[in-house]
C-alpha cells in the first residue's frame, strides 16, 4: 500500500473469518508502515443498507484508504463504500470463490440475499492482494464455487464477442481479453482438479497459484472486458428462488453455463467437457445440486421471468431470449446433467452420487 502511495487511516471491512485470522497480522503490518486502522466487521450482505453503514464507521475514523478483506461480498461492499467517498481500494480476498476481486463493479443485493443490481464505478481496484497461504486455509467448497464462476467465463466471453456486443465497461471486446478468458477455461481444465486436492491438505502447489490466477485475475479480466450472456443472467434468476439461497454464487453460474449451453445448441462434445469438469471438482450439474430437486414449470416461471428481465445480460445472446426458452432450457440442461450422471457413475464425486 505504501509502494503505491495510499494512505492511512485505513477502514478495513471485513467478514468474520478474516478478522479472526488475520487482525494480527493487519496491526503488525500496518502499525510497522505507520498507518493507522479501524476494522469494521461486515455483516453478511451487500446491501444498500450494509454499504452507508460501513461509510458512516469510514466517515467516523476519517479513513482515506479502504480495504475490503473477505469474500466477493466483502470486497463489493468495499468498493460500494470507497467508490461513494472517491477514496482508493484495496482488495484482500481470502478465498477464490468468485471473480469479484479486479472488477470494478458490486453486486447489490437486498437484505434478503436476493440480486438487486450491478453497481459500476470508475476505476478498478488500486490492489488486489491474494496470499495463496491464506485461501489454502479456506474451505475447499469456497475454491469450487469459484472454479464455477471461472468455467463460464470464455463461454459467456465469445458469446458477447461473437455478437459485437458492448463489454460491461460499455466498450469493445479486445483479442487480449477474449485470449486471457480462454486461459482461464484451460487452466481450469488442466488444474482444478489438482488445485482441488491442494486446498484440501491446506498446501500451496504450482496449480493452486494457477488456479487462484484463474479464478481471481484471468476470469475478472475476461468477463468484465469481454461481457456475461445467459449463464450469469440465469444465476441472477435463480436467485428469485428462496431454495437456491444455501448455495454459493459460482455454483449457480456453473448451472447457469449448462442452461446457456443448451439455449445455444453447443455441440454435445463442449457440454460433455463442461459437464466433465464439473463433476471432477464436485460442481452442481443439475437442479437437485442447488436445492431445487422438484422443479415445476410453477416454480421456474419467476426464475425464467427474472433471468430474462430487461437490461439482463442474457440478452447479449446472438437470439431473441423469452422467459418460455429459459424455463425449457433450464428443464434440459437438467436432464442432461442427470442423465450425464447415469452414464458416468465413476467420474462423479461422493456427495452427489
Ligand atoms: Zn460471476
Amino acid at each position: 500500500m505504501a509502494a503505491l502511495g495510499l494512505e492511512g487511516p485505513a477502514l478495513i471491512i471485513a467478514g468474520k473469518t478474516a478478522i479472526g485470522r488475520l487482525a494480527d497480522t493487519w496491526k503488525s503490518s500496518l502499525d510497522e508502515a505507520k498507518m493507522r486502522h479501524t476494522v469494521y466487521r461486515f455483516s453478511g450482505e451487500c446491501s444498500t443498507a450494509e454499504i452507508e453503514r460501513a461509510k458512516a464507521v469510514a466517515r467516523e475514523c476519517s479513513a482515506r484508504t479502504i480495504v475490503g478483506a473477505g469474500g466477493g461480498k466483502v470486497l463489493d461492499t468495499a468498493r460500494a463504500v470507497a467508490a461513494d467517498l472517491a477514496l482508493p481500494v484495496v482488495n484482500c480476498p481470502t478465498v477464490a470463490s468468485s471473480d469479484a476481486p479486479c472488477s470494478a463493479l458490486s453486486v447489490i443485493y437486498t437484505e434478503e440475499g436476493v440480486f438487486q443490481e450491478y453497481r459500476f464505478y470508475r476505476k478498478n481496484p488500486d490492489l488486489v492482494l491474494v496470499d495463496t497461504q491464506v485461501i489454502a486455509q479456506a474451505p475447499p467448497r469456497l475454491l469450487v464455487a469459484g472454479m464455477g464462476d471461472a468455467l463460464a467465463t470464455w463461454f459467456e466471453a465469445r458469446t458477447c464477442v461473437a455478437g459485437s456486443v458492448r463489454n460491461m465497461r460499455g466498450g469493445g471486446s479486445t483479442a487480449t481479453a477474449l485470449a486471457l478468458a480462454e486461459l482461464c477455461y484451460r487452466t481450469l481444465l488442466a488444474d482444478g482438479a489438482a488445485a482441488l486436492l491442494a486446498v484440501s491438505t491446506q498446501v500451496v502447489t504450482p496449480s493452486l497459484e494457477r488456479l487462484v490466477e484463474a479464478n481471481t485475475l484471468l476470469s475478472g479480466l475476461g468477463f468484465e472486458s469481454s461481457g456475461l450472456a445467459a449463464a450469469h443472467a440465469v444465476h441472477n434468476g435463480l436467485t428469485a428462488s428462496h431454495d437456491t439461497h444455501a448455495f454459493l454464487h459460482g455454483e449457480k453460474v456453473a448451472f447457469g453455463l449448462l442452461v446457456q449451453l443448451v439455449l445455444e445448441g453447443a455441440p454435445r462434445a463442449t457440454a460433455d467437457e463442461v459437464l466433465g469438469f464439473s463433476s471432477s471438482v464436485g460442481l452442481p450439474i443439475t437442479l437437485a445440486d442447488i436445492g431445487l430437486p422438484q422443479p415445476t414449470r410453477d416454480r421456474l416461471d419467476p426464475i425464467a421471468r427474472r433471468a430474462t428481465a430487461p437490461g439482463e445480460t442474457i440478452h447479449n445472446e446472438p437470439f431473441e431470449v423469452t422467459p418460455e426458452m429459459v424455463a425449457d432450457a433450464i428443464l434440459a440442461a437438467d436432464a442432461m446433467g442427470r442423465a450425464w450422471r447415469k452414464q458416468n457413475p465413476d467420474l462423479t464425486t461422493d456427495e452427489h452420487k
